[in-house]
C-alpha cells in the first residue's frame, strides 16, 4: 500500500498574538509527511527546495518512511517562503508575503517507482500542478483527496475547477467553501461543491471541527478543546495526512471508515498546534496518538434514552 504525497515543502514565518518565529520549516507536503507517516510507509513525496532546505529536516522524513525521489532540490533557488499573522481568536489569519521562489518553475515528475500508487494526496499547491501530477499517473489511484486554499481560488480559479472534476475529497476550510460556491450556508455550499466532482467534500472549522458531506450525509468531528493553542499552521495539511494516512492504512474508502479518518486526521491536527512549526509532531508515538484517540472518544460518546 503506498500513498503519495504532492505539496510544498517551505519555510515560514509565524507570528501569533502570543510568539513569533522567523524561519521554521514548513509546507503543505511536509505536515502531511509527518502525519501520515505514523500510519503507513512509504509516503512517496514530491516536492522542490531550494539549496536553502535543511538536509537534516530530509534526513528526519527518510527516517520516518518518506521516500524523497520525487522531491527536486534546486542549487541556485531559493525554497518557497510563507509568511502570516494569526489574529486573536487563532481561527484565521492573513497571509502577509507569498514567495514561490523554486515553485515558480516547478514541473513535478513522478518518478517510476511512485507508480501504481493507491492512494494520491493532492497538498496544497498550484492547481495546474496538481492536474498534472494526476495526469502523470498511469493507473488512477483508488482515492485522490485534494487540498487547496483561498490563494489559488483567488489567482487560478478555473484550474482549479478542472482539478475538482478528476478528485474523490476535497478538503477546505469554511471560508474557502464559501469562495468557491458563492454560498454563506455550508450546507448549501456542500451541495454545490459535490457538484463540481468530489464525491467527499470535508470542511474544516479550525476549533470548532470540521464536517465531512457525501451525497445527503453530513458527519461532525469536533476538534479537541485545548488549554492553549501555540501555532495553528499546518494544522489543516496535518489532518489532511491523519485522514488519508488512516484510510490508506485501512485501505477501506467507505463513508464509515472516512468518519473515523477525520477524527485521526483532528487527533493528529491537536498535535501539530501545541507547538511551532511540525516540532511537536516530531516527538508524539504512536501510544500518544492511541491516548489521543481515546480522549476523541470520550468527547463525544454518550448515552441518550428516548422514550
Ligand atoms: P495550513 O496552516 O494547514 O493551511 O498550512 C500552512 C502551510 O502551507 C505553511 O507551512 C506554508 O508553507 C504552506 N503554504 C502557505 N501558502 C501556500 C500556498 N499558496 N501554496 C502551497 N502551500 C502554502
Amino acid at each position: 500500500m503506498s500513498l503519495i504525497t504532492v505539496g510544498t515543502m517551505a519555510f515560514d514565518a509565524i507570528e501569533t498574538p502570543f510568539a513569533k518565529v522567523d524561519k521554521i520549516v514548513g509546507g503543505s507536503a511536509t505536515y502531511v509527511a509527518y502525519a501520515a507517516s505514523n500510519f503507513l510507509k512509504p509516503v512517496q513525496q514530491v516536492s522542490i527546495v531550494g539549496y536553502d532546505f535543511p538536509e537534516a529536516e530530509m534526513n528526519e522524513l527518510r527516517s520516518r518512511g518518506v521516500e524523497l525521489d520525487g522531491v527536486e532540490i534546486v542549487p541556485d533557488k531559493k525554497s518557497f517562503f510563507w509568511s502570516g499573522k494569526y489574529h486573536t481568536d487563532m481561527n484565521s489569519r492573513d497571509t502577509l508575503i507569498t514567495d514561490l521562489n523554486v515553485l515558480g518553475d516547478f514541473n513535478p515528475i513522478i518518478p517510476d517507482s511512485y507508480q501504481g500508487a493507491e492512494f494520491l494526496m493532492l497538498g496544497n499547491l498550484m492547481p495546474k500542478l496538481q492536474m498534472s501530477v494526476i495526469n502523470q499517473l498511469k493507473v488512477r489511484p483508488k482515492l485522490i483527496v485534494m487540498d487547496t486554499m483561498n490563494f489559488w481560488m483567488d489567482t487560478a480559479m478555473d484550474d482549479l475547477k478542472q482539478v475538482l472534476t478528476k478528485v474523490d475529497v476535497l478538503l477546505v476550510n469554511d471560508g474557502e467553501a464559501r469562495q468557491l460556491s458563492g454560498e454563506y450556508s455550508l450546507v448549501k455550499a456542500a451541495n454545490k461543491i459535490l457538484q463540481m466532482g468530489p464525491r467527499f467534500l470535508i470542511i474544516k472549522k479550525g476549533e470548532h471541527g470540521a464536517l465531512l458531506f457525501h451525497d445527503n450525509h453530513v458527519f461532525f468531528a469536533p476538534a479537541l478543546p485545548l488549554e492553549e493553542v501555540f501555532d495553528p499552521t499546518g494544522a489543516g495539511d496535518t489532518f489532511a495526512g491523519g485522514f488519508i494516512g488512516h484510510l490508506a492504512k485501512t485501505k477501506d474508502i467507505s463513508f464509515e471508515n472516512m468518519k473515523t479518518a477525520i477524527i485521526v486526521g483532528s487527533a493528529m491536527a491537536s498535535f501539530c498546534v501545541e507547538k511551532f512549526g511540525p516540532e511537536r509532531l516530531k516527538e508524539i508515538t504512536k501510544a500518544d496518538i492511541d491516548e489521543r484517540l481515546a480522549e476523541f472518544v470520550q468527547l463525544v460518546n454518550f448515552d441518550i434514552d428516548l422514550v
